[in-house]
């Protein structure tokens, strides 16, 4: 048996959201407001409506990234890095040919396509057969924080993917317009150093996890085992934990509950893909991304 851990990067844990809107598009705050809005946040990504915006201007945040959200009225996908010429002869029509050549278009230029909310079933969404038949995307928006559970998150789709041998990363993202929805969901990296090649790297290996406010502190793979450590200090030790490993389809493989700071699973070698999904007391959640078990 053989257990593919994405986790294997040394350096820190680095927090940020790639899909994030401006008055650039139909969000409410200028760019200068954003950047004040994610305040603490190692990195950012502005998303806006099929217009890239330049980041300029002051700002805290050390690491920031270009993005688009390409956006027909069926489905959106976002898309992070890609190069200018994007928009040259730009549409955002929803043919499968044109969002896999802007998709390569990003891929080519080092950056990374992202399928979201794809479950939004009252206004665009993904349907199953056209997320198999895009190419070369990284993930899926699992957890999107624009605030309706219903429609919002997307495990039971990344479960299906995952189940269909599709290797794709869960992302968590606010999709902020408005005031309140900023640092609702978000990504934790790891990676050596904060910096856009870093975090790239680290987000094409599968080495980050989704946040809404708990964590993960490492995720091994040893032999057979997956040992899962916890976020963990001297007030999280105190607080009840809700640990859960699924695996292939969605399968309940294994539930820990208890004042813990280490959960532990042991492979069968039939689960196809392990992930975690941890709860701390009062809710806060840390989901991470799939173990590949060959
Ligand atoms: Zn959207
Ligand atoms: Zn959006």
């Amino acid at each position: 048996m053989r257990i593919e851990n994405g986790y294997s990067n040394k350096g820190q844990w680095w927090k940020g959201s790639f899909h994030n809107h401006t008055t650039n598009s139909d969000g409410w705050f200028p760019l200068e407001t954003v950047y004040k809005m994610y305040a603490g946040y190692d990195f950012l990504g502005i998303s806006d409506h099929d217009i890239i915006t330049k980041h300029e201007g002051e700002r805290q945040i050390k690491n920031v990234f270009e993005a688009i959200e390409v956006s027909s009225p069926q489905t959106h996908m976002l898309l992070v890095n890609p190069p200018g010429s994007l928009l040259d002869g730009y549409s955002n029509a929803f043919t499968i040919e044109n969002y896999q050549r802007l998709a390569d278009m990003t891929i080519d230029n080092g950056g990374f396509s992202v399928l979201v909310h794809p479950n939004r079933f009252f206004s665009q969404f993904w349907k199953m057969e056209d997320m198999m038949r895009m190419e070369r995307c990284i993930g899926i928006e699992v957890y999107n924080g624009d605030g309706n559970p219903e429609y919002d998150i997307a495990f039971d789709k990344w479960d299906a993917l995952l189940s269909a041998g599709r290797k794709v990363w869960g992302f968590g993202n606010d999709d902020s317009h408005v005031y309140g929805q900023e640092k609702r969901a978000w990504n934790v990296v790891q990676a050596e150093e904060n910096t856009k090649e870093a975090i790239l790297a680290s987000i094409k290996q599968g080495d980050f996890y989704v946040s809404t406010g708990y964590g993960f502190d490492r995720i091994q793979a040893e032999g057979s085992t997956i040992v899962v450590d916890l976020r963990s200090n001297e007030l999280l030790d105190k607080m009840y934990k809700y640990v859960t490993f699924f695996g292939r389809d969605g399968k309940v493989l294994k539930e820990v509950t208890g004042r813990i700071s280490q959960a532990v699973y042991e492979c069968q070698g039939d689960e196809g893909y392990v992930r975690i999904a941890a709860y701390l007391e009062g809710g806060y959640a840390a989901f991470s991304q799939p173990l590949f078990v060959n």
